[in-house]
């Protein structure tokens, strides 16, 4: 019952809102008593006081007898604080080193003999110093990542607002904070800027960054040198501790392990982590529950691609740092053109910027269309989702409103699923964009539907036979 309503408030609300704040509620039956869990007071007294009475009604309108009772209360169903105390399980450290795992710049990172050396002194300093060599390296902050630099918009205000919360007001307890969300969004500008923004604070500060392969390397080196134990010292040591990209931990069984622990130790002593991820952490496959159920412990915040009017300011920001003249209507011409993520923004930015330097032109939209040329030629080429749509629902003989519609028998749904895989692949639209332009589902629906196509693909004759055909239509 409870999971109905949910789902029915994901039709109500937009998808960051209900993935920041209805998501992470748990919920667990008690006689006739339901008791939702938000995992900090936070998220608790902003359900309370946006959400709550709507979950109510939807509670009262969905039950046949008695509307059962409702407490909201911060924790977690499964109290995993019992958890913390469970000892390390005692496998030996096997470690699978693969080449990709121990890549280093670093000159200490030279293959590392582990056959004894004749003289035990002499292996125990070396040892130390390879593994100060391997550890220090790590807390590199970028220091042109900062809030100041940072452009607000709607797609980010949320994670932004959370990270300064972090930064400024560490009593919060907002721990771990969790930002999630595509590529080149802005999470690892963030965390940097929380990074500095605590040592701006207390210059003395242990912030270490890293990004999570770097976590997973230098364990595996930890291993090998027989230092395992120094490892977790230099880990648990930390003021604040940043790991980027925690998906790569998926299926890193050890490491996952040994994260766990360094992560529940800095936990207890109050020491900030901040993580971030390239999807919502629960669907991170390959990594155990109880982590995934341990970051959704403090604060957890998407970061959405920027529309159109952020991209347009994060331009005239960059324009700005770098003392180029920007004309409005031009960074508007780049804006409309590069929608995918700030990363590509900044990538056409510098080359037209380039390109003005070479010519010594100023920069217009004649020379942005000179510069970006092969961009905007394959955009050409691009489909709408508009002429996606009329194309399938032609194709199947519905109607384009049945796409667009919540129906859910399958006549349509297969179709609807088949038309936002094409937009996907044929467009560069963000999986919101597409879900917003089939009435207003969010980014998972659109997912979910490419994982379905991409699985039927495979596995049904005819799906396959008629995503070809469209495909075919489409693009010829
Ligand atoms: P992610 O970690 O999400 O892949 P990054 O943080 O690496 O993305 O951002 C990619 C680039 O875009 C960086 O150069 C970053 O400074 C810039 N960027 C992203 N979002 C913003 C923003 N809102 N304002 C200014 N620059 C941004
Ligand atoms: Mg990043």
């Amino acid at each position: 019952l409870w999971q109905q309503c949910v789902e029915l408030l994901r039709d109500e609300l937009p998808a960051q809102q209900f993935n920041t704040w209805i998501r992470p509620l748990q919920v667990e039956a008690e006689g006739d008593e339901l008791l939702v869990y938000a995992p900090n007071r936070f998220v608790l007294d902003w359900v309370n006081e946006k959400y709550f009475s709507r979950l109510l009604e939807l509670l009262g309108e969905r039950s046949e007898d008695v509307t059962p009772s409702v407490s909201l209360l911060i924790g977690s169903k499964r109290s995993p604080v019992s958890r913390a105390a469970q000892p390390a399980s005692l496998v030996p450290p096997v470690v699978q080193v693969s080449a990709s795992l121990v890549v280093d710049e670093s000159p200490s990172a030279k293959p590392v003999d582990v056959q004894p050396a004749a003289n035990p002194a002499a292996l125990r300093t070396e040892r130390s110093v390879q593994v100060e060599g391997a550890l220090k390296h790590t807390s590199y902050l970028n220091r042109a990542f900062t809030f100041e630099n940072f452009v607000e918009g709607k797609s980010n205000q949320l994670a932004r607002a959370a990270a300064w919360q972090v930064a400024d007001n560490p009593k919060h307890g907002y721990n771990p904070l969790l930002l999630y969300g595509g590529v080149g969004l802005g999470k690892t500008h963030l965390m940097h800027a929380v990074g500095n923004h605590l040592l701006k604070k207390n210059p003395n500060a242990k912030v270490v960054y890293l990004h999570s392969e770097r976590f997973v390397a230098d364990m595996v080196k930890a291993l090998q040198l027989n230092a395992i134990n120094e490892f977790k010292r230099f880990y648990r040591s930390v003021d604040a501790l940043l790991i980027d990209d925690i998906q790569f931990f998926a299926k890193k069984e050890r490491s996952q392990e040994e994260f766990f622990h360094t992560f529940n130790a800095l936990l207890e002593g109050g020491q900030q982590v901040i993580l971030t991820s390239d999807r919502y952490p629960k669907e991170i496959e390959g990594l155990e529950e109880r982590l995934k159920s341990r970051f959704g412990w403090g604060l957890t915040v998407a970061v959405e691609p920027p529309e159109l009017e952020t991209r347009v300011a994060i331009l005239m920001k960059k324009a700005e740092q770098t003392k180029v003249e920007l004309p409005h209507d031009a960074a508007f011409f780049i804006a409309q053109r590069i929608r995918s993520n700030v990363r590509e923004l900044e990538g056409a930015l510098k080359r037209v910027i380039a390109h003005s330097h070479f010519t010594n032109h100023p920069i217009t939209i004649e020379l942005i269309r000179e510069s970006l040329k092969d961009l905007l030629a394959l955009q050409d080429k691009l489909v709408s989702v508009d002429n996606i749509q009329r194309t399938v629902a032609e194709y199947y003989k519905i109607k384009i409103a049945d796409l667009l519609s919540k129906r859910r028998s399958r006549s349509v749904a297969r179709p609807r699923q088949v038309a936002m895989a094409l937009s996907k692949e044929l467009t560069n639209h963000s999986l919101l964009e597409i879900g917003n332009s089939f009435g207003g589902r969010d980014h998972t629906t659109v997912l979910h539907a490419c994982r379905k196509i991409a699985e039927l693909r495979e596995s049904d004759a005819d799906i396959r036979e008629d995503y070809k055909n469209l495909l075919r239509t489409l693009t010829t």
